[in-house]
């Protein structure tokens, strides 16, 4: 955990044009800059920064918040990721707060374990072009597989020695502990003895999102059939297999921008396909994709395509794992490579645009691939025929939005010739069956003794009171502290000047009432804590705060896309008017506010009284009518001061 202060500090130093302006040029204008949003595909610039509000905002899709939010969105990196990115780039010493001894370990150890990937990486690929064993045979291997030279840096290949503990004795040459060699399962020891566990292969190294080397495949070259040609680095407290796809370092930025990710089997089918000038594509690595690694590449996309080598045997096996993607609600292409080819021959075979073109014209939607596949090979069998159509149903089944599954329901219907009711039945009974399987995986609330039946209504009303939330945060955050009213007190003939924040705190902490919406709720409590000790809190309190949620909801609404985007036309004249206006607008605001929240309260009372009539609990009915009535007098009272209002 990243402390508070050096929080601050961070947000204090990020300056948002600065921070922008590494990823995206900008030019100015007016007090503003413009340039072209890196989250969505424009010819004409839309993304505008705000260095006096700190904000950015794209118009065309929308998109908007601090620097931070920027540094989030565009390296796809967490919060605290975001903060360490920023607090680098302004050399600031990021300290952390205090953990227990265990936590302390563990991340030391974490940190040490990747000192050691990252110095077997450089050995690794020093041997490969500088030693004369690495040159003759790794490099030799590589060269005459066609890689080029800048491909091979770019994934940082390298060569582990043949001599059985060349790399652990020069590791432990230089510095590097037995304990950590081993634990990352480099060294392999035996009883007094250490071995290399990848001597004489090709390595790849493989890297985490941020390019940390997390792990190693190594390839054999000498043929030894009591050796695996592939072999991995073991699980350790760096690299868990199950959790990181080949290739997602370098892919990160091409599969955002393509919005789509090509997956391959193996190193090389990656690496061959960048120099195919396709860089949006990551391998599994062997294994069967998991759920984690779908949501990896969920984060830079929902498309994913699949790219197979014309080999049945192998494409039956693994179709099995696609559910998984469906699930996730990503859309499933596959390509199916011509006979005989995987896509490391097959992209060095034909040119870069032949390749592309192939791909295009042969992406198959997955739902679509797997009914032709089985329905091939079910050949008119009328057995295989019903295994087939549960073996689809099964895929439709996972598929969490109703529209797609209906899509696939209807299509399947004629591809299959079974009629549409039937796959109906068939899919929501594995969809039902699925429920309750994970109901009683997990004892959920559901688990729990069931109160007696009630005739209660489902209370839904929270979310029309939203608006008038958001405009009270609004007006506060953007006119705070500007002066709303001027009193003589009649005490000491004093003149008292009352703020916009001093007024809303006031008018909506005397009734008593409260927002729903949590964000908004955070920000007033800030507000009227402040207010309460005679303090004012800026927006850029709230735009650099250290919760992003306030964070962002506070650069959205100072980013209000009414003002913003009249900034280009005629910006002093709109916010003079509403500065000058603010007489009116801050007590109207209050007044809808609180009429929204009657009206809510009314409604809520509305539900509770038609419960009572059905109960027949007389002295209930009466007591909540009489609250009702009472709540539909002050309505009126708000109703014809909001009328009046809008009269003058
Ligand atoms: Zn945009």
């Amino acid at each position: 955990m990243i402390d508070r202060s050096t929080i601050e500090r961070i947000l204090e130093a990020a300056q948002i044009v600065d921070v922008v302006q590494e990823f995206v040029p900008l030019k100015k204008r007016g007090v503003n800059y413009l340039g072209l949003c890196p989250f969505h595909n424009e010819k004409t610039p839309s993304f505008t920064v705000s260095p006096s509000k700190e904000i950015f905002k794209c118009f065309g899709c929308g998109k908007v918040g601090n620097s931070v939010n920027f540094v989030m969105e565009h390296e796809h990196l967490t919060y605290p990721e975001a903060l360490k990115y920023l607090a680098k780039k302004y050399h600031i010493e990021v300290v952390e707060k205090e953990r227990s001894p265990e936590e302390v370990e563990k991340q030391n150890e974490r940190e040490s374990l990747l000192v050691v990937t990252g110095y077997a990486s450089r050995q690794f690929s020093e041997n490969l072009f500088q030693s004369d064993e690495g040159i003759s045979v790794g490099l030799a291997y590589f060269k005459e597989r066609g890689f080029q030279q800048n491909t091979l840096k770019k994934f940082e290949v390298g060569y582990s020695l043949e001599r059985r503990d060349a790399f652990s004795r020069k590791a432990l040459e230089d510095g590097y502990r037995q304990d950590f060699l081993v634990k990352t399962g480099l060294t392999i020891q035996h009883e007094e003895r250490i071995f290399d566990r990848f001597s004489g292969r090709v390595m790849f190294p493989i890297h985490s999102l941020s390019g940390q080397v997390l792990g190693f495949g190594g390839r054999i070259l000498r043929s030894d059939p009591k050796s695996a040609k592939y072999l991995n680095s073991p699980e350790s407290e760096i690299y868990h297999k199950s959790r990181i796809l080949y290739g997602i370092y370098q892919a990160r930025k091409a599969i955002t921008q393509e919005d789509r990710c090509f997956l391959v089997e193996g190193y090389t089918d990656v690496m061959s396909l960048h120099e195919a000038e396709i860089e949006n594509v990551v391998a599994s690595s062997g294994t069967s994709l998991t759920q984690e690694q779908v949501r990896l590449i969920k984060r830079f996309t929902q498309n994913i395509t699949i790219l197979y080598d014309g080999d049945a045997a192998g494409i039956k096996a693994s179709i099995r794992g696609i559910d998984i993607v469906l699930e996730e609600g990503m859309n499933v292409k596959i390509v199916l490579l011509p006979d005989g080819e995987d896509p490391d021959s097959y992209s060095k075979k034909v040119s870069n645009e032949e390749f592309s073109k192939f791909i295009k014209e042969n992406e198959t939607d997955f739902i679509r691939f797997k009914t032709q596949l089985l329905l091939s090979e079910a050949n008119n069998d009328p057995v295989r025929k019903a295994d087939l159509i549960r073996d689809i149903v099964k895929s439709i089944a996972v598929i969490p939005d109703t529209i797609t599954r209906t899509i696939y329901i209807k299509e399947c219907s004629t591809v299959l010739e079974v009629s549409e009711p039937v796959l109906y039945h068939e899919v929501n009974k594995l969809r039902q069956q699925r429920s309750f399987q994970e109901r009683n995986k997990y004892p959920g609330p559901e688990d729990l003794p069931v109160p007696p039946p009630q005739p209660a209504k489902p209370v839904q009303f929270k979310t029309t009171t939203l608006y008038s939330e958001r405009e009270i945060i609004r007006l506060l955050l953007k006119f705070g502290s500007d002066e709303l009213e001027r009193k003589i007190n009649r005490e000491d003939g004093k003149e008292e000047i009352s703020t916009v924040s001093d007024y809303i705190v006031r008018e909506i902490v005397d009734d008593d009432l409260s927002f729903d919406h949590m964000v908004c709720a955070k920000i007033f409590a800030d507000f009227r804590f402040h207010t309460d000790h005679g303090l004012f809190a800026g927006d850029k309190h709230f735009v650099k705060h250290e919760d992003p949620e306030i964070s962002s909801l506070s650069a959205d609404l100072l980013a209000d896309s009414h003002e913003l985007s009249r900034i280009w036309k005629d910006k002093q004249t709109y916010v003079e008017t509403e500065e000058m206006k603010l007489k009116e607008i801050v007590p109207d605001a209050v007044l809808k506010f609180k009429s929204d929240k009657i009206i809510a309260r009314r409604k809520e009372i509305m539900t509770l009284l038609e419960n009572a009539v059905g109960e027949g609990d007389q002295e209930k009915i009466l007591a909540l009518q009489k609250r009702y009535n009472t709540l539909s007098v002050a309505l009126g009272l708000i109703s014809r001061k909001l009328g009046n209002r809008i009269l003058l």
